[in-house]
Parts: structure tokens; C-alpha cells; sequence
């Protein structure tokens, strides 16, 4: 398994993603995106090399599906 990115910006919005696993290097950290579902569109959104190994921010994480 990869080691997470150390970006602690979420990608979509430049926020902050508080993200345990960025924070601390590696993915044993818990982290709330581990709590939420995170939207489809969110992740399309994404560039496909930060897939999986960049964090959104909680807001945009889940965003797209409570918008409506
Ligand atoms: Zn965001």
C-alpha cells in the first residue's frame, strides 16, 4: 500500500481536509473520511493520480450529494 500524500489542502477547494493520515505519513490513522460516504462526483473531480491518496475536505467530501 502507498503511503498517503503529505497534503493537508484538499484538492477541489484548497481547504483545509483535516486528514489523520496525511498528518501522520501513513494510513493507519483514523480519519472521518472513514465515517462518511464519499460522493462519486467528488472523486471524478479529482486528478486520477491524487485518487485514493489525496484527502477532501470533509465539505466537498460529501457535498455534492446534500446539495440537493
Ligand atoms: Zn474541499
Amino acid at each position: 500500500m502507498q503511503n498517503p500524500l503529505p497534503l493537508q489542502r484538499c484538492p477541489l477547494c484548497g481547504g483545509a481536509n483535516q486528514c489523520a493520515p496525511a498528518a501522520a505519513g501513513h494510513f493507519d490513522a483514523e480519519c472521518w473520511c472513514r465515517q462518511v460516504t464519499v460522493s462519486p462526483e467528488a472523486l471524478q473531480r479529482l486528478p486520477p493520480d491524487q485518487v485514493d491518496r489525496a484527502c477532501l475536505c470533509p465539505r466537498c467530501a460529501v457535498g455534492f450529494e446534500a446539495r440537493d
